[in-house]
């Protein structure tokens, strides 16, 4: 659909402000697209990690239009083909998780999974067990308050599937997402004399090095994206990619970008929600790739981050983003324009990677492994 922007006016403008209204970021309705919806539209697309334009197209519609769901609202049912999506059903998965019921990630998507584990839930309390969530379940779950408290199941089933994986690079895939790219969509852009500088390029570059590097070290490796793709991916479109490729690591590289220039900083993200739901292996993922970063290249540590971002939501392997530094920032900037600089943040990424497969037992400090010798340290078996 055309996007719809500030100045528009008409029904869907109307629709969307009472959405925004409703998520308390607008105060009245109208059917007019002004300032304050302008102001609203971009804070709900930083809230859920979307390119902040302040137009709603494609992926900001789609967002919205699950986001107006409240657990309780309707009935969920697993649909076949066209799955319920929405925040209720998100909200029913994370207190089912809670509870020890096995939903897979808290991905906002009434599958087969969620199905199943609402149909035991169901089996457990005595209700029939049809695998849809409507007023009996939800007077249930209720009942239950937050008394049921489970021990985090889902992220030790992640962290075992991992373990059993083996500590061995070899044949492990990883999949590397340079941010943005396609149409004209290029991220955080810096004009610079002459130079323009841009998010898209510089991710691009960084990929393409750490690409090689995974690959000498014997993993698969695929990209997400090539140098100029032909249009803009989404963060489910990436996601989506990383899943059919069977992937056992995401890493996506971007750079931040401020209005304040003194803003700089790596700062890393893994799926969470804030509320005690992580994944415990992307957390673990996202601490050494943050600290092999910041001891390897001493740039600022704005620490890691738990975010339901979609890229980080809908993958179904470890993953994590990190944002490279402040392309906006005239110290992070010299640095990242270097080839050589950049070349150290390869090698950091490089050993958080190695780090991840190495039993935690064994585990070296942070900043302590030469990734030259990283092929021999590999193909030596590995210590009792
Ligand atoms: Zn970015």
């Amino acid at each position: 659909m055309r996007s719809i922007r500030r100045g528009d006016s008409g029904p869907a403008v109307a629709e969307i402000r009472s959405i925004l209204v409703g998520l308390d970021l607008l105060d009245s309705p109208s059917d007019a697209f002004d300032d304050a919806m302008d102001t609203a539209v971009r804070a709900f697309q930083q809230s859920r990690g979307i390119g902040v334009d302040g137009l709603v197209g494609d992926e900001t519609w789609g967002a919205l239009d699950a986001a107006r769901w409240r657990l309780g609202a309707r009935t969920l049912y697993h649909s076949v083909p066209a799955a319920l999506v929405g925040e209720d059903v998100r909200a029913l998965q994370e207190r089912l998780l809670e509870m020890g019921y096995d939903t897979g990630r808290a991905d906002s998507i009434y599958g087969g999974r969620t199905a199943r584990a609402v149909a035991q839930f169901q089996r457990e309390v005595g209700l029939t067990p049809d695998g849809s969530c409507g007023p009996n379940t939800m007077k249930a779950l209720r009942r239950l308050g937050r008394k049921v408290v489970g021990g985090r199941p889902q992220w030790l089933r992640e962290a075992e599937a991992f373990r059993q994986a083996g500590t061995n690079l070899m044949g492990k895939t990883i999949v590397i997402d340079a941010g943005h790219g396609g149409g004209d969509d290029l991220g955080v852009v810096v004009p610079e004399g002459p130079l323009r500088w841009t998010e898209a390029d510089l991710v691009f570059d960084l990929a393409a090095r750490l690409e090689g590097r995974l690959a000498a070290a014997g993993m698969r490796v695929h990209l997400t994206r090539g140098p100029h793709p032909a249009r803009p991916m989404t963060g489910a479109e990436r996601a989506t990619l990383a899943n059919s490729l069977g992937a056992d690591l995401l890493i996506s590289l971007h750079v931040d970008g401020h209005e304040n220039e003194a803003a700089h900083g790596v700062a890393t993200y893994h799926y969470g929600t804030g509320n005690g739901l992580s994944s415990t292996v992307g957390e673990r993922l996202a601490n050494l790739v943050q600290r092999e970063i910041v001891v390897r290249t001493g740039m600022r540590d704005c620490r890691i981050h738990a975010k339901t971002w979609e890229l980080l939501r809908l993958t179904q392997m470890p993953a994590v983003r990190v944002d490279l530094g402040y392309l906006t920032s005239p110290t992070d900037r010299d640095r990242l324009v270097n080839p050589l600089f950049r070349d150290q943040i390869v090698e950091a990424i490089l050993a958080a990677v190695q780090r991840m497969y190495y039993p935690v037992e064994i585990d070296v400090p942070t900043g302590s492994i030469d990734v030259r010798q990283l092929r021999v340290a590999l193909s030596s078996p590995r210590s009792a």
